[in-house]
């Protein structure tokens, strides 16, 4: 296992396969770069979950995109691995959870990012609940159609919605539903923030990067109408796997959809 891999997968208890046979780690050995493992027969496999803060180091670039900004350039990230998620062979049902306790990974790499104005979203959006899922959604959507431009794997090109400044970042819940959470990885409200400066993220999961935010920076604006063209045509109603991402729990008491909110992100950044 490489080691940037290694915090994702070969955490104490994650189920890893050799030659499609399970086998469970016992221990790893962080410093000694070692994982201790065990056949298992669990009828389960693990899926980390994980969170990244970004925060922009370097703009080589920038232009206007719709009511925003786009710009790429050296940003540091951070992975924090805060657990993992048990899941069901053959029913993919999550029957449990697991704390991880791993060093933060961090790295030095080059990403695209989008951002708009707080004015713009307080006047497009009812709340910033309803701005931030917009984002989430927005940046599955174009991560989706970035992929297929640069025909990178899904694993080397990654996402992030957050400030910017890695004073916040935003992530969606297991209903889909978008959560704020602060530096510390805590959950905050997002009302209760004087700065509301959302930016959208895609970034090369690699030190020093691989050369894909300034082709992605080139064609930023086709990007958007790609975006766009995928949350539109889609047959969904209120967000879906293939446009704006898993969004399990649709109903929850706000006057627009998932998906709508995710149109209205990318038709600012694209008007
Ligand atoms: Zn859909």
């Amino acid at each position: 296992m490489d080691y940037s891999s290694a915090a994702l997968t070969l955490y104490q208890g994650a189920i890893y396969m050799v030659q499609s046979r399970p086998y469970q780690v016992e221990r790893l050995d962080w410093e000694g770069r070692k994982a201790f493992v065990t056949t298992t027969a669990a009828d389960y496999y693990t899926d980390a979950i994980d969170y990244t803060k970004l925060k922009v180091l370097d703009r080589f670039d920038g232009a206007m995109a719709g009511g925003g900004t786009c710009h790429h350039g050296e940003v540091h990230v951070v992975r924090h691995v805060s657990g993992y998620k048990k899941i069901k062979f053959y029913s993919h049902e999550n029957i449990g959870y697991g704390p991880v306790n791993l060093p933060d990974q961090e790295l030095h790499t080059s990403a695209v990012w989008w951002q708009l104005t707080q004015a713009a979203l307080e006047s497009a959006f009812a709340s910033r609940q309803e701005a931030l899922d917009g984002f989430l959604g927005a940046a599955y959507a174009l991560h989706t159609v970035a992929l297929v431009r640069v025909m990178a794997d899904g694993h080397d090109l990654q996402k992030s919605v957050g400030s910017g400044d890695a004073a916040w970042f935003a992530l969606r819940d297991v209903n889909g539903r978008g959560r704020w959470r602060s530096a510390d990885g805590a959950s905050s409200d997002p009302e209760a923030s004087v700065h509301f400066n959302p930016t959208l993220f895609l970034y090369d999961n690699f030190p020093g990067g691989i050369g894909l935010s300034e082709p992605l920076f080139q064609c930023a604006a086709l990007l958007v109408r790609e975006a766009m063209g995928l949350v539109e045509a889609c047959d969904c109603t209120a967000g879906c796997p293939a446009c704006i991402g898993p969004v399990p729990g649709t109903d929850d008491g706000l006057a627009t959809t998932q998906r709508e909110r995710a149109a209205t992100v990318l038709a600012l950044l694209g008007a």
